[in-house]
């Protein structure tokens, strides 16, 4: 309601450089649109944590696109949930083509999309869980049966990811992540693909994709808006049948 109101006094400025123009200026669209591939690409930490599920993603998590997504998330910049959801799209829809089960399961019995969860303490500074938008527009994207599933919730306290390397990530993510009660039935025998934002370690997705299969899940696949440099793979371009 308040947001409402600042828009009609108050002119929409660029995330990025706070110019007139929101939510984001022609300058820094385009500069975040450097970041985006020409097609979604498959993603592979190096090294792989344990149970890392095959990942797709739209673009390398760098520069202006990193800073849209911290803008969106952190600086309640919420008006960039169409540009965001335009760029996990083709990572979710990449993820599920490029495998058999996640087609059969959109033609069949349904498929499930999973965000990951957000600490209880980053929910309590934000208020909303900012992923969940996202996720949801995606989904639409998906022709056939899917559906959004919020069925992951963190078991303990976690420390910042942003300051720890690959090892110390996960292990503080070890048994983070378990499906909800009375969720497990939602999970059991079916095709998840688990979402999150920007992949770095792959730590956070492997942890995921470990409490999914826990409860049963029969296949953990990973979609996301980016990865960080050094995580992409190059031999996938496609969205088709992996070697
Ligand atoms: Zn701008």
């Amino acid at each position: 309601m308040l947001a409402e109101l600042l828009d009609l006094v108050l002119p929409a400025t660029c995330a990025l450089c706070h110019r007139p123009g929101g939510p984001l200026c022609p300058s820094c669209r385009d500069a975040a649109g450097e970041c985006l591939h020409p097609s979604p690409r498959q993603a592979m930490p190096s090294p792989p944590p344990p149970g890392m599920p095959s990942c797709w993603v739209s673009a390398e998590a760098s520069g202006a696109l990193r800073a849209v997504v911290t803008a969106y998330k952190d600086e309640g910049r919420r008006d960039l949930d169409r540009t965001l959801a335009g760029w996990l799209a083709p990572a979710l829809r990449a993820a599920v083509g490029a495998d058999v089960a996640a087609r059969e399961a959109l033609r069949g019995r349904g498929l499930l999309v999973v965000p990951v969860p957000g600490s209880p303490r980053a929910r309590r500074r934000r208020g909303d869980v900012p992923l969940m938008p996202l996720v949801t527009r995606s989904v639409e994207g998906l022709a056939g049966r899917a559906t959004v599933a919020d069925v992951l919730r963190p078991t303990r306290v976690t420390r910042d990811q942003s300051t720890l390397d690959a090892a110390a990530r996960a292990a503080n993510l070890a048994g983070a992540m378990v499906v909800r009660e009375r969720q497990e039935g939602v999970v059991r025998g079916n095709v998840c693909v688990v979402v999150d934002d920007l992949v770095t370690t792959g730590a956070t997705l492997a942890e995921a994709a470990r409490a999914l299969r826990e409860a049963g899940a029969s296949r953990v696949l990973a979609a996301a808006i980016g990865a960080t440099r050094r995580q992409i793979e190059a031999r996938a371009t496609l969205p088709g049948p992996l070697p």
